[in-house]
């Protein structure tokens, strides 16, 4: 994989060759993995737990992703995505909060709310790439300050990478160094 995005490759000749997309710009966090790949089992459970209220699946989800063995544990706080009000009000629940909290428990890392979501939009799921790749920017702001250096942001999916960027360079600008986790990542 690529060793700063995490970006999966298929080649053993490509091993920890940085992406051409984090060459031509050094993303805003420091090193993102993804638990796994999206699709089939993985897939459907987050499909389930997100859409289909499996509310206990973030337990799982959650154990999932601890046994990654990476940098990205050595922070002071994670931080999930957050949804809009908007959005967990549709949905009933805000999932990666929950996942979040699932995830520090594990772990032993405090959860804090540092960002909030500003502007709301429409589920990205079914849009063709090139309409999601259109996401502008000013979704998300910092709601909190907590004394926190490192944080790891957490999203459920990497689909263009542009939501764990834009959360992230808030992080960024607001002084914290970004680590990023998501369950799962399209390939
Ligand atoms: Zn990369």
């Amino acid at each position: 994989m690529c060793p700063v995005c995490g970006r999966f490759y298929f080649s053993p000749s490509a091993r920890n060759v940085v992406c051409g997309e984090c060459r031509k710009k050094a993303p805003s966090f420091l090193l993102h993995r993804s638990a796994g790949i999206y699709e089939g089992r993985l897939r459907e459970a987050i499909l389930l737990y997100k859409y289909g209220g499996v509310e206990y699946l973030a337990r799982p989800l959650a154990e999932f992703a601890s046994s990654l063995e990476e940098k990205i544990w050595d922070v002071d706080c994670i931080v999930p995505v957050p949804a809009h009000k908007k959005r967990i009000r549709e949905r009933g629940f805000d999932h990666t909060r929950k996942l979040a909290q699932q995830l520090g428990k594990i772990k032993g890392i405090k959860v804090r709310r540092i960002l909030e979501r500003v502007r709301y939009t429409p589920p990205q799921a079914g849009l063709p790439r090139y309409l999601r790749l259109k996401n502008p920017g000013g979704s998300f702001t910092v709601k909190r300050k907590y004394p926190c250096n490192r944080v790891l942001l957490l999203d459920d999916v990497w689909t263009t990478g542009s939501t764990i960027k834009e959360a992230s360079s808030v992080l960024k600008r607001a002084g914290y160094s970004v680590f990023a986790l998501t369950l799962a990542r399209d390939i």
